[in-house]
């Protein structure tokens, strides 16, 4: 069971698919199939958040990613059921994550081809820098993909090298995530790049505002996660960050992305916790927008990798809304964004 024959889902891809019952909380509806490269024998990485990490027990096909399962289906039936969905428009784009393993490139590509070959949707690759070479870049065009997606994960090079490198005889380079971040840009442009970044892995929210103000500076775009605990990753007793950290790195974020405001004219405490966006952002505030998921967009110009509770359980208030936050949502919000009692 190994791609290109066989992928990984993620749960909500599985479910927006029918390959396995469920709803969603709240109707949250996702638009982005996201498929997983499927190994036998899995990431050669040791990430110490990861779900996927090779030193967290059991098979690959078992472990959990992100929070949730990730079934094993054979490529061509994902295909077709994707293809049907496609047809009723109530998909707007796939994205394919590689793990770190060479032949990882060699099925994202392959897979890429079979989808291309059956309908016409926007792909987005997520790639693994570790293995992926700049003379790549043009076959990920030429197989169809229109975005790259880096996951950075950690903000700072001591965080980097704490939880992806070194720190657990890991594989990954700061240097080389970065080098890649423009290597994509030079081959896909501006605004089709985006970096992935994990809020609350131990960095401060001044580190965390700095590292989305050089992506957008290189001229990429930022989609943020909350750290959530795998269990038996080297990280699984570690806090969930606060809130009200998230919330601010999430409007910040979307202030920077959106070109309404700057790392350096935004302010910090002695705990380089926010304390001025600066700009006014009430309205920013209230549109609930900043709180939205944000990812890879459809041909509507609309976000369509909304990862509905990737961050939290669903029976809890959605880090990354999926939908248009309501008005209650709204108000939970600010009181969380302007509270300062949790570092
Ligand atoms: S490289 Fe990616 S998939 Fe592999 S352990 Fe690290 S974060 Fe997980």
């Amino acid at each position: 069971m190994e791609s290109p024959e066989f992928v990984r889902t993620s749960l909500a891809a599985a479910i927006t698919l029918d390959l396995v019952p469920g709803r969603f909380y709240r109707d949250a509806k996702l638009y982005c199939i996201n498929l997983l490269i499927m190994h036998r024998n899995g990431c050669t990485a040791n990430c110490s958040y990861c779900g996927l990490s090779k030193i967290r027990p059991g098979m690959y096909e078992k472990k959990s990613f992100i929070r949730v399962g990730w079934p094993v289906f054979r490529t061509e039936e994902v295909v077709e059921r994707m293809k049907e969905k496609r047809e009723r428009g109530e998909i707007k784009r796939v994205c394919i994550s590689m793990i770190t393993r060479r032949k990882a490139v060699e099925d994202t590509i392959e897979i890429a081809r079979m989808i291309k070959k059956e309908m016409d949707i926007p792909i987005s690759f997520l790639i693994a820098p570790t293995v992926v070479l700049e003379r790549d870049f043009p076959r990920f065009l030429d197989a169809g993909a229109d975005k790259i997606g880096i996951a950075i994960d950690a903000a700072t090079p001591e965080l980097f090298e704490k939880h992806r490198g070194k720190g657990t005889g890991g594989p990954h380079r700061w240097e080389r995530y970065w080098k890649c971040f423009s290597e994509a840009l030079k081959y896909f442009g501006e605004g089709n790049v985006g970096s992935h970044f994990i809020v609350g892995l131990g960095e401060t929210e001044r580190e965390m505002v700095e590292a989305i103000q050089r992506i957008k500076d290189m001229g990429g775009e930022t989609h943020l996660f909350s750290f959530f605990p795998e269990e038996n990753s080297l990280l699984e007793n570690h806090p969930r960050p606060p809130v009200s950290v998230y919330r601010r790195v999430q409007l910040a974020r979307y202030l920077i992305d959106e070109g309404i405001s700057r790392y350096d004219w935004m302010r910090f405490d002695e705990h380089e916790r926010i304390t001025d966006f600066g700009v006014p952002v009430d309205e920013w505030v209230e549109s609930g927008e900043p709180f939205m998921t944000s990812g890879c967009k459809g041909e509507d110009g609309k976000v369509a990798c909304n990862r509905p509770y990737a961050n939290e359980r669903p029976s809890e208030e959605p880090r990354n809304f999926p939908f248009p936050p309501t008005r209650e949502d709204v108000e939970k919000i600010k009181e969380e964004l302007w509270d300062y009692t949790t570092q």
